[in-house]
C-alpha cells in the first residue's frame, strides 16, 4: 500500500465565517469546532484578560465592540489610503491606524494599547482553524490550501500567505473560492456521461461576491471567466436592516443611537439573526432589551420590507453575472448548472432573481453553501499532497488570472501582457523599445486592470532597467516577461536583448508585503499569545478547581462534620475562599493552588481528628468486646502454643 503523505487541510478563510475541511479516509469531512459548529466566525477579540477567536469572540462583540475585530479580510494586503478601507472604517467599531506605508488595527489588550497587522488577525483565525483540525485529527497539521476571493490582487494573496506563515501553516496554494466550490461540485458530476458541462458558480457570502464560469469535461475543469464585487454580501444587507431599525427606533423613541457603538453592535447581531429567519419565514420579530438608555426595542420586519431595503443590492449581483458570461463568450442558454455558494444565497429573492435571469432554470443547491469552498479546498489539498482518493484520480484543475496585467507605455496607455482569465501558471513575453534617442534607462510601471489608460488601473509596482546601450529611439529591443506561478503570484522581468542586462520587480519590496524580519517578529508575538493563552487556561483551570473544591468541602462539611467547632471553621474557610475568588478575577494560578492546598489541609486535619476520635471510640468499643471474648481467645492461644510444642 502506498504510504499516506502528511495531511493538508482546506481552509475557507471567509470575511465573516471560516470553515476547515480534510480529505480523510477516502472522503471529505467538514470539521466542526469545539462548539459543534461547522463554520467559525472570523472574529478576534481582545479583553482585559485574554484574546478570543471564533464563537467566543463574536458572542462578546456587543459588550466589547472597540476591541472585537472582524472583516480583517477586507484589510489584508491593503493600504490605509485605499478608498475601500476609508469607506469601511466609517462602519467599523474598531480603530484602524496608518502605519508606515501599511495599516494596523488598534485595540486595548490587558489594559494596554496594542496594534496588529491584518495578517496577524487573519493568522489568529487560521491558527484557530488549524487547532480545530488538529483536535479532530489527533495529529499536528502544518499544511493547508487557503481560499481567497477571485478578485484578490497579488498583495492580498501574498499577505494571506504571510498570515499562514504566522499561524505556523505552510500554504501549499492559494485557491480562488469559486474554483474551490467548482471542485467540490465537480466530484458530484463524476458519474455523469461525457461532454462539456458549463457551470456557473454564484458565490454570495458575508462580504464578497464572486461569479465564475467553468467548463468541466471528464473531470477536467477549466475556469473560463471570473467576475465579482469585493464589496457585496450579507454584511451589506445587515447594514441596510440596521439603518432601517435604527431609524425606526428614532421615530418611536425620539433617540438617536447611531453614535452608541455598543447599541449599534447589538442591533447588528439582532438584524443578522432576523435576516436569516426571513429566508425561511415571511416575517421576523426583533427584540433587544435595554438597547439604548434602558429602552427596550421590539419590532417586526417582513420579508417584503427586507427585500425592498436591499433590492438594489440584490439586483447588483446581475451585472458581474453578465460580465462573466461575456468574458466566457457564452450566452445564458449554454450554462448547464447554476451552483449556489455562500450563506447569502439562501435568501429567496436572490434565488428568484437568478432563476428568472436564467429563464426559470432550476438552481443547484446540492452543495451546502457554507461548506462548498472548504470542501473543494480539501480536495485540492489532497491532490497536492499525493493523498488523492480513488474518486479524484482523474481530477485536474486549471485556474485563471482574475485581472489583466501589463505595463504603462507612451501616453499612459496600458500594454496588456497577460489577459484576464488566462489559465495559470502562465508566462508571457513581449518586446518593447525606447521612446527617446540615447535613452539608457527604462522605468517599468506594472499595472493590473481592464482600462485602456493605466491611470484608471491599479499600480502594482515599478522597476527600472539601466545600462541600455545608447542608440536612436526604437532601436534597442527589450523583452518584458510576466510570469505567474500556481499561487497567482506575479514576477515581472525585463531584459535588454543586446547586452543581456536584466532587471525584475522584487515583489516583497514593492507590494507592501511584510518583511521577513517583521514576519519573524510577528511569529514570535503569536507564540507569546499561545503561551499567554496557555497561562490563562491554566489560571482558569486553577480557579475552577479551587471553586469546585470549595463547594465540595462546604457540602461535605455541612453533611458530615458533627463537631460544631470544626464545622464552623471549615465553613468559614470555604466562605472566605469563595469571596476571595469573587473579588479576585485576575488571581494567579499559584495563589489559587495555595488556597486550595490550605483548604485541603484544613479538611485533612479535621478528617484526621474525626478519625482519631473514631479510633478512640473504636478502641474503647474493642476493649469492651475484648472483655467478653478473652476466654475464647486465650484458649486459642494456648492451643496454638500446644501445637507448636508438639
Ligand atoms: P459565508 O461567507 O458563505 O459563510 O456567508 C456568511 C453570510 O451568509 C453572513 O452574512 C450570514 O448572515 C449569511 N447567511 C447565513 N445563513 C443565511 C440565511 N439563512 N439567510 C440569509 N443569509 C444567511
Amino acid at each position: 500500500m502506498p504510504k499516506e503523505n502528511a495531511l493538508a487541510v482546506g481552509i475557507d478563510l471567509g470575511t465573516t465565517y471560516s470553515c476547515v475541511a480534510v480529505c480523510h479516509h477516502d472522503k471529505v469531512e467538514i470539521i466542526a469546532n469545539d462548539q459543534g459548529n461547522r463554520t467559525t466566525p472570523s472574529y478576534v477579540a481582545f479583553t482585559n484578560r485574554e484574546h478570543l477567536v471564533g464563537d467566543p469572540a463574536k458572542s462578546q462583540a456587543s459588550l466589547n465592540p472597540q476591541n472585537t475585530i472582524f472583516d480583517a479580510k477586507r484589510l489584508i494586503g491593503r493600504k490605509y489610503q485605499d478608498a475601500a478601507v476609508q469607506e469601511d472604517m466609517k462602519h467599523w467599531p474598531f480603530t484602524v491606524v496608518s502605519h508606515e506605508d501599511k495599516l494596523k488595527i488598534q485595540v486595548v489588550h490587558k489594559g494596554k494599547v496594542r496594534s496588529f497587522y491584518p495578517e496577524e488577525i487573519s493568522a489568529m483565525v487560521l491558527a484557530r482553524m488549524k487547532q480545530i483540525a488538529e483536535a479532530y485529527l489527533g495529529c499536528s497539521v502544518s499544511q493547508a490550501i487557503v481560499t481567497v476571493p477571485a478578485y484578490f490582487n497579488d498583495a492580498q494573496r501574498q499577505a494571506t500567505i504571510d498570515a499562514g506563515a504566522i499561524a505556523g501553516l505552510h500554504i501549499l496554494k492559494i485557491l480562488n473560492e469559486p474554483t474551490a466550490a467548482a471542485i467540490a461540485y465537480g466530484l458530484d458530476l463524476r458519474n455523469q456521461d461525457g461532454g462539456t458541462r458549463n457551470i456557473l458558480i454564484f458565490d454570495l457570502g458575508g462580504g464578497t461576491f464572486d461569479v465564475s464560469i467553468l467548463s468541466a469535461e471528464d473531470s477536467i475543469f477549466e475556469v473560463k471567466a471570473t467576475a465579482g464585487n469585493t464589496h457585496l454580501g450579507g454584511q451589506d444587507f445587515d447594514k441596510r436592516l440596521v439603518a432601517y431599525l435604527a431609524d425606526e427606533f428614532k421615530k418611536k423613541h425620539k433617540r438617536d443611537l447611531h453614535q452608541d457603538k455598543k447599541a449599534m453592535q447589538r442591533l447588528k447581531t439582532a438584524a443578522e439573526r432576523a435576516k436569516c429567519i426571513l429566508s425561511s419565514c415571511t416575517s421576523a420579530s426583533i427584540s433587544v432589551d435595554s438597547l439604548y438608555h434602558g429602552i427596550d426595542f421590539h419590532t417586526t420586519v417582513t420579508r417584503a420590507r427586507f427585500e425592498d431595503l436591499c433590492s438594489d443590492l440584490f439586483r447588483a449581483t446581475l451585472k458581474p453575472l453578465e460580465r462573466a458570461l461575456k468574458d466566457a463568450r457564452m450566452n445564458k442558454g449554454e450554462i448547464m448548472d447554476i451552483v449556489l455558494v455562500g450563506g447569502s444565497t439562501r435568501i429567496p429573492k436572490i434565488q428568484k432573481l437568478l432563476k428568472e435571469y436564467f429563464n426559470g432554470k432550476e438552481l443547484c443547491k446540492g452543495i451546502n453553501p457554507d461548506e462548498a469552498v472548504a470542501y473543494g479546498a480539501a480536495i485540492q489539498a489532497a491532490i497536492l499532497t499525493g493523498n488523492r482518493t480513488p474518486k479524484m484520480q482523474n481530477l485536474f484543475l486549471l485556474d485563471v488570472t482574475p485581472l489583466s496585467l501589463g505595463i504603462n507605455t507612451q501616453g499612459g496607455v496600458m500594454a496588456t501582457i497577460i489577459k484576464r482569465n488566462s489559465p495559470v501558471p502562465t508566462k508571457e513575453t513581449m518586446e518593447f523599445t525606447t521612446t527617446e534617442d540615447d535613452q539608457d534607462t527604462i522605468l517599468f510601471m506594472v499595472y493590473e486592470g481592464e482600462r485602456a489608460l493605466t491611470k484608471h488601473n491599479h499600480l502594482l509596482g515599478t522597476f527600472t532597467l539601466n545600462g541600455i546601450p545608447l542608440a536612436p529611439c526604437g532601436v534597442p529591443v527589450v523583452t518584458v516577461t510576466f510570469s505567474i506561478d500556481e499561487n497567482n503570484i506575479l514576477t515581472v522581468s525585463a531584459k535588454d536583448v543586446e547586452t543581456g542586462n536584466t532587471s525584475h520587480l522584487t515583489i516583497s519590496d514593492t507590494r507592501g508585503r511584510l518583511g521577513k524580519e517583521e514576519i519573524e517578529k510577528i511569529v514570535q508575538a503569536a507564540e507569546e499569545f499561545r503561551m499567554n493563552d496557555q497561562t490563562q487556561q491554566e489560571k482558569i483551570e486553577a480557579m475552577n478547581s479551587l471553586e469546585s473544591c470549595t463547594l465540595e468541602l462546604k457540602r461535605v462539611a455541612e453533611e458530615q462534620v458533627l463537631d460544631i467547632q470544626a464545622k464552623r471553621r471549615m465553613l468559614e474557610m470555604c466562605e472566605s475562599a469563595s469571596s476571595w475568588l469573587e473579588g479576585n478575577p485576575l488571581a494567579e494560578k499559584e495563589e489559587c493552588e495555595q488556597r486550595q492546598k490550605d483548604l485541603e489541609q484544613a479538611w485533612d486535619s479535621i478528617c484526621g481528628s474525626i478519625a482519631q476520635s473514631e479510633n478512640a471510640e473504636g478502641a474503647m468499643l474493642a476493649e469492651d468486646q475484648e472483655d467478653h471474648t478473652a476466654g475464647a481467645d486465650g484458649a486459642k492461644v494456648e492451643t496454638q502454643a500446644e501445637n507448636e510444642m508438639q
